[in-house]
């Protein structure tokens, strides 16, 4: 058994001075296709970004691949599809070259993309379903469509783990099924896949382990469960909370 890509023990996340999540103990095994799930504003999105070491941990330890997070260099071996489309400010980037900036790491740098890189970003725009939007500017594609070549993005530089967030939210349904089958095949070819997501709707019967986050902890860790298809949506009122401090989580 390899080492485990992800390895979290007694974490405390805090955004500002507030924890948002706290003895956060989390295990993510090479081959693993895991889901963290949770109401918005639960967290999920801060505990992916702690683990791929972008925001710091107020307490615990963290390894990567089995070093700590300190120590860690082999960040080729992780790709990371954030939750939005960052804009690119109006200069017309085509999808290639937003696929081949995946490749950074891994090209030779100062001699350009060379043919392999090339043949990457098409690989992985062929697993995407993309193939065919490779020349046209990032922007004239739906934001679906931006989604997805952000992934082809993180997939182009041939990582072990590819944690996506969100890359559900706005897809169709028909889209969804496609893209929970590629990232199924993405996980039986020898990847990690760890995937932020509200629900597990489509991936149901796909993932191998759900991570449910409420009340700023790690409330289930285990096999996907018939509740966890469709989870209520919570909007959270940041202000109320505040202005109400002492109710229980569910009384808000
Ligand atoms: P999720 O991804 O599950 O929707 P997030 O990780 O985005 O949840 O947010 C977790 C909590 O942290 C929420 O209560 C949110 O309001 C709060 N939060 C998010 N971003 C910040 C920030 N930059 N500063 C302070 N609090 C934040």
């Amino acid at each position: 058994m390899s080492t485990p890509p992800f390895e979290l023990r007694g974490g405390t996340i805090a955004l500002g001075k507030v924890p948002v999540l706290s003895g956060i103990d989390l295990t993510i095994n090479d081959g693993e296709f895991l889901v963290i799930l949770g109401s918005n504003g639960s967290g999920k999105t801060t505990l992916v970004r702690a683990l791929l070491g972008l925001i710091p941990l107020a307490q615990g330890e963290l390894t990567l691949f089995g070093t700590p997070l300190g120590r860690f260099r082999e960040w080729s071996r992780v790709g990371y599809v954030p939750q939005r489309f960052s804009a690119t400010a109006g200069v017309p980037v085509s999808v290639e070259e937003v696929v081949l900036s995946g490749r950074v790491s891994v090209a030779r740098r100062f001699r350009g993309y060379g043919k392999d890189d090339r043949e990457a970003a098409r690989e992985a725009l062929e697993a995407v379903q993309l193939a065919g939007r490779i020349h046209d500017p990032v922007d004239e594609l739906s934001m679906g469509q931006q989604q997805r070549v952000l992934i082809a993005r993180a997939l182009a530089g041939g990582p072990d783990v590819l944690v996506l967030d969100e890359p559900l939210a706005g897809v169709d349904q028909e889209r969804q099924g496609n893209f929970a089958m590629t990232l199924s095949e993405l996980n039986r070819s020898g990847r990690t896949v760890v995937l932020v997501a509200h629900e597990l709707g489509v991936l149901q019967s796909l993932v191998s382990r759900a991570v449910q986050l409420g009340d700023g902890r790690i409330g289930y860790d285990g096999p996907p469960l018939d509740e966890h298809f469709h989870i209520e949506h919570i909007h959270h009122h940041p202000g109320i909370e505040a202005a109400l401090p002492n109710l229980p989580p569910e009384a808000r």
